[in-house]
This record gives C-alpha cells, sequence and structure tokens, in this order.
C-alpha cells in the first residue's frame, strides 16, 4: 500500500496548483517542500499577462500594481510603445504572497504540505522519493521542483538555464508612470533584456535575465541604473537572484510513473523566461491525466500528458523560438533600425489591439503583414553576407 496517491516534489505556485487540482478530484496528495516558508526568497518580477485569470484563481490582496503599456526601448534609447484602453494587459503580483495563497488552498482541498523535506532521491519506476533515509511511496511522482530539479535529473535531462538579477528600487519623488513597464535591448544581453516594472509611483522591480554569470549581471544592472538619469539616484532595496530554465522542445516530461511540471519541465516562454502562465495551463493537463491513469491503473496514461502538453504549445512555442533567435542574431546598429522602422510602422498600434504577452504567435503574424520584417531585410542581409 503507497502512502499516497501522488507525491509532489516542490511547493512553488506550479507544485502547489497541480495538488489542489488533484486534492479536488479526490487524490490524497501530499506535497513535500524543501523550504521552511514557502515563497521565500523571492525569485520572481511577478509580471503576468492578463490572460492569468483564465488559467488560475488569483486573489485581488496578491496584484500590487496593474499594468496597461509597454514600451521598449532600443540600444540608443529610441522607443515605441503600445497601450491597452480599457482592460490591463498585465498584473504585478505579490509572488511570496501568490506562492502562500496557492499552497494554502491546495492544503485546504485535502493536500498534505510538509516543509523542510528536502527530497534527495527519486525512484521514478517504483514511485518512490526519499527525504535522507525516510522513505515515501506514492501511485504518480510529481516533480515541481524549479529549475534545477533533481527528480529531473533522473530523466537524464540536460538542464540548460540562464541567471537572473534582480533590485527592488525607490525612485522617491522621481516618479514612474505606474500604467507602463519597460523593456531595454541590447545586442550584449540577448536573449535577454533589462525589465523596469513600476510596483508604485516610487518603487519598481529592475533586472535582467542574460547568458553571464551572477557577478556579471549586477554589473550590467548597475550600470544600466547608473547611467539612466531616471534611475541613477534610486535607492536600492533589495536584491534577488534566480535562475531561468531554457525552454527545450525535447525534453522528456514523463518517466515510468513520474512526470515534470514547471520549471523542472522547463515549461517556460523562450521570449521572456516567464513560467507562470504556461506552468499552470500544464499542472491542469497533468492533473486531468494523473487522475485518469490511477483511476484506470494505467501508467501508460501517463505518457500523454507528454504528448498532449506538446501539441498545446507546439506552435506558439516554436514561433517563439524563432523570434528569440532572430533576436539574438541582431547587432545594435540592426536592434536600433527594427525598432525604428516598428515607430515608423506603428507597430504599437498592432500590438496595443492584438497584444498579448502569452500568445505572441498572432502579434508576429500580424507585424509579418505589415511589411516591417521586408523594410528592414535588406540591411539585416547586407550586413550578415556582405559584412557591412
Ligand atoms: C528573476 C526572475 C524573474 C521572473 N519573472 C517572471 C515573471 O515576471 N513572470 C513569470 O511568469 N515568470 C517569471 N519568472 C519565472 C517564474 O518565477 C517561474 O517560472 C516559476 O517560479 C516556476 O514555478 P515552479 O513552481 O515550477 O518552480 P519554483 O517556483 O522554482 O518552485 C519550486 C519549489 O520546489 C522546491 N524544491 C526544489 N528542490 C526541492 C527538493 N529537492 N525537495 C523539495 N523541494 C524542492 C523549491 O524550494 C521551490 O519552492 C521569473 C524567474 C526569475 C528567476
Amino acid at each position: 500500500m503507497n502512502d499516497y496517491d501522488v507525491a509532489v516534489v516542490g511547493a512553488g505556485p506550479v507544485g502547489s496548483t497541480f495538488a489542489r487540482l488533484a486534492a479536488e478530484k479526490g487524490l490524497s496528495v501530499a506535497i513535500f517542500e524543501k523550504k521552511k516558508e514557502v515563497g521565500i526568497p523571492l525569485q520572481c518580477a511577478g509580471l503576468l499577462g492578463r490572460k492569468i485569470k483564465d488559467v488560475n484563481i488569483l486573489p485581488e490582496e496578491v496584484i500590487l500594481n496593474e499594468i496597461y503599456g509597454a514600451c521598449l526601448y532600443s540600444p540608443s534609447n529610441t522607443m515605441v510603445y503600445m497601450r491597452r484602453k480599457k482592460e490591463p494587459l498585465a498584473y504585478v503580483l505579490d509572488r511570496i504572497a501568490y506562492d502562500k495563497f496557492l499552497s494554502q488552498l491546495a492544503v485546504e482541498n485535502g493536500a498534505k504540505l510538509f516543509l523542510n523535506h528536502n527530497i534527495t532521491k527519486v525512484d521514478t519506476k517504483n514511485g518512490e522519493i526519499y527525504q535522507g533515509d525516510k522513505k515515501i511511496s506514492a501511485e504518480v511522482i510529481v516533480g515541481a521542483d524549479g529549475p534545477s530539479s533533481i527528480v529531473s535529473k533522473e530523466f537524464s535531462n540536460k538542464s540548460k538555464f540562464v541567471h537572473a538579477a534582480q533590485y527592488l528600487i525607490d525612485i522617491g519623488e522621481n516618479s514612474f508612470d505606474e500604467d507602463y513597464f519597460k523593456v531595454n535591448v541590447n545586442s550584449e544581453i540577448s536573449p535577454g533584456f533589462i525589465w523596469t516594472i513600476p510596483l508604485s509611483k516610487s518603487t519598481a522591480r529592475v533586472g535582467l535575465f542574460a547568458n553571464y554569470d551572477y557577478k556579471n549581471l549586477t554589473g550590467i544592472l548597475n550600470k544600466f541604473i547608473e547611467t539612466n538619469e531616471k534611475l541613477k539616484n534610486a535607492k536600492i532595496l533589495k536584491k534577488y537572484y534566480g535562475k531561468i530554465p531554457l525552454y527545450d522542445s525535447k525534453k522528456k516530461v514523463v518517466k515510468d510513473r513520474t512526470i515534470l511540471i514547471g520549471d523542472s519541465a522547463s515549461q517556460v516562454k523562450p521570449t521572456t523566461g516567464g513560467g507562470l502562465i504556461i506552468g499552470f495551463k500544464c499542472a491542469k493537463i497533468a492533473s486531468e491525466i494523473v487522475y485518469e491513469a490511477i483511476d484506470s491503473n494505467n501508467m501508460n496514461i501517463l505518457k500523454n500528458y507528454q504528448k498532449k502538453y506538446k501539441k498545446m504549445y507546439k506552435n506558439e512555442l516554436s514561433m517563439q523560438l524563432k523570434v528569440q533567435n532572430t533576436y539574438k542574431s541582431l547587432s545594435n546598429d540592426d536592434l536600433d533600425s527594427v525598432i525604428l522602422k516598428m515607430k515608423e510602422k506603428e507597430i504599437g498600434k498592432i500590438v496595443s489591439k492584438y497584444g498579448d504577452l502569452d500568445s505572441q504567435s498572432v502579434i508576429m503574424k500580424e507585424i509579418i503583414k505589415s511589411g516591417l520584417l521586408f523594410s528592414v531585410l535588406p540591411k539585416l542581409l547586407s550586413r550578415t553576407i556582405f559584412g557591412l
């Protein structure tokens, strides 16, 4: 007799959401979290597209700010912006409070939460996890243990990730426009970028991800703040660091009676590294398939999770990978001319109309229709072919 139907490793937002959904179906679920307190330390900018409300429960208390528009800055500071008039484009969340809320909700729905439980070993075949010598058995093991997942290591998956650094800053009287988040692009950090996400008129999260170690990221972030007119006298209130997995279409997410969800499965948007909305959607698919597998006592059904997730995201994520690869290949001159053309062709209007932080393929199709790519291609090609 197993200890539980499902043992979830990791009480992050995705693991807790899965646990709640599985418990709601009547499965006995336990979550094992290595930290003594859920959600701490913060490792997130907390920017979630408005679709979050369609994919998970979002209490008003955890929303710190509503975002209506975005400003994109080229390396030489040409700016193109988009804005939604009525409903917010995105929300800025108190991620620590949200993680706690989601784990509490799982518990209220019947899941058991064990804090201070660092899982050190996983037997994918027999459905066993170990906290030191202590063995816990379950019909299904769910790895929701983030970007450095030990469950994923049992799948022989290679975990590829980039580092991210972020500061909480206070600019005092200098005043942010709370309606807009800002993105600065630069070939030095591509495919990453620098974000400035206001929490209030005086405070913001400023951060970046890029293919550097934490020391170099901190150097780039400091330089960005020191040379930015609005930010240069900012007080740095807190510093945060974390890892963002790189999306990998080949990553295996089902092995024997074990599955991966969220960051442990590299379920992140290639363009932005955002993992919450896609992680929540995959947690839902996973909960349905795990229930079916346990109910019919047939673990082969778990393989449908890999198929369903890949099918659902194939087009969107491969489009985002193309965008990311193109972005990576652009020099600062290219980025300047692309953003200048975006401004001339009023791409902001297209993005405002079709804009959605999570389904970027729709925007890309409209941008292609606008002729933007054809207007910048000659420059890009001549640089690539003739080295100009
Ligand atoms: C700086 C930064 C900014 C980001 N900004 C955004 C953003 O604005 N929007 C967005 O959508 N996404 C953002 N992300 C990504 C987002 O934070 C992740 O996609 C999200 O946290 C994934 O949730 P998860 O539950 O899969 O994993 P995690 O949140 O990493 O949770 C994993 C949990 O597992 C626990 N754990 C790990 N190993 C073990 C073990 N061996 N035993 C027991 N427990 C274990 C951990 O302690 C943790 O609680 C950002 C990431 C970073 C680093």
